[in-house]
């Protein structure tokens, strides 16, 4: 399949360069599109077939259920039933934005977008790209990350391609999306309204709206199942091995690290603060990409430099842990996941292994 791709133009009239797509998206095809977090796979999320051709093309396993997209927050309602107080007052707050919410189902929503369940994930977001496609359409957009299963969320049109090329029938290239990690979800059926993923609304926000908010302790505790049931798979993974190094003296922890690596010969790509990273030697087997001042800017950024340092080839990463506080739980929470839970503890000039495994390098008497 050629997979088209519309570069739009700011210039030209929105509706004009998205009606081929919408055509497309109405046809039961695939379309990958922007929005504000990353950019989603888009199908008609009311039917069956289409929806099927999202698994299909991601390789996404068959009991990860949907989101659904809408373009007028009356439109939750025909798909929805009940809605709870708290879920009326985020959409107050929060829609349209990044922030997805699990409420009861509707009759009209097909059991391959829920896997099942009986409740359905929707969320209203704010990119104009988005909501002028879904509205064209004529039907809520059922929309995962338009990656291969298991890789990095595409954040540029470019990204979309590398993994969707030939696959797909098109995409909508709007530029790299701005806050760059996927949207918070909260389930707002159960009587405190819970997170089930942290993402661009964060903890703070939803509790000075709501009152009360808990967090899923299937996303900290081991051993115990996450709610949302994509939460459980490996996930935005680079190809080279990752390590994450958290705690008070991560930088210093960082340099030795690096230092060990390159003198096995390796090429190592490193995702840390400023601050980290003039701390290593001038080599040209260390790959560095600073973080940012904000923690906005490393969300932006980091599905971006996790793509870069597949395509630098590197032999492996380390990241820098940040603290959770706002966007710092959603970062953590995927880098965490980005490198499959290999987690080392910096502090008192001791690096103790927290999870995962620790490099073939790394002498064992350095891990106390
Ligand atoms: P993605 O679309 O790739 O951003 O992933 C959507 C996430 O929403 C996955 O982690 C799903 O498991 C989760 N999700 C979708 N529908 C539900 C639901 N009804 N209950 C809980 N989690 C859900
Ligand atoms: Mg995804």
């Amino acid at each position: 399949m050629q997979t088209k791709l519309w570069l739009l133009n700011k210039e030209k009239n929105l509706d004009e360069q998205l009606k081929e797509a919408a055509e497309l998206i109405k046809k039961g095809e695939l379309v990958a599109f922007p929005t504000e977090t990353v950019y989603g796979l888009g199908a008609d999320g009311l039917n069956s077939d289409a929806c099927r051709g999202i698994f299909a093309a991601k390789g996404r396993p068959a009991d990860n259920p949907l989101i659904l997209h809408i373009a007028k927050l009356e439109e939750i309602y025909p798909l929805s039933t009940n809605l709870s107080a708290s879920a009326k007052r985020m959409m107050e707050v929060f829609w349209p934005g990044p922030l997805t919410m699990i409420v009861n189902k509707s009759e009209l929503i097909p059991q391959v977008v829920t896997a099942g369940l009986e409740t359905v994930a929707i969320r209203f977001p704010s990119n104009p790209v988005a909501n002028r496609l879904i509205a064209l359409s004529g039907c809520p957009i059922a929309a995962p990350s338009a990656n291969k299963s298991g890789r990095p969320s595409p954040t540029t049109a470019g990204d979309v391609l590398a993994d969707m090329e030939g696959v797909i029938a098109g995409v909508i290239d709007g530029g790299t999306c701005d806050i760059g990690v996927e949207s918070t979800i909260v389930d707002t059926t159960v009587p405190v309204p819970t997170i089930l993923r942290p993402g661009g609304i964060t903890r703070e926000m939803l509790e000075d709206a709501l009152g009360a908010v808990e967090i899923d302790p299937g996303l900290i505790k081991k051993g115990q199942i996450p709610k949302a049931p994509g939460m459980k798979y490996r996930h935005y993974a680079p190809q080279a091995e990752m390590y994450l190094i958290e705690g008070p003296e991560a930088s210093q922890q960082i340099k030795n690290f690096v230092e060990l690596a390159v003198g096995k010969g390796l090429h190592i790509g490193v995702l840390a603060d400023k601050k980290t990273i003039s701390l290593l030697p001038a080599d040209d087997r260390i790959i560095s990409h600073n973080w940012g001042s904000t923690k906005a800017e490393l969300a932006e950024k980091l599905y971006i430099y996790l793509r870069r340092f597949d395509r630098e080839k590197v032999d492996l990463i380390v990241g820098e842990g940040t603290t959770e506080a706002d966007l710092g739980l959603a970062i953590m929470n995927r880098m965490r996941k980005s490198a499959g839970h290999n987690i080392l503890w910096a502090e008192k000039g001791k690096l103790v292994k927290q999870s995962g495994k620790t490099p073939d390098f790394f002498p064992e008497n350095l891990l106390k």
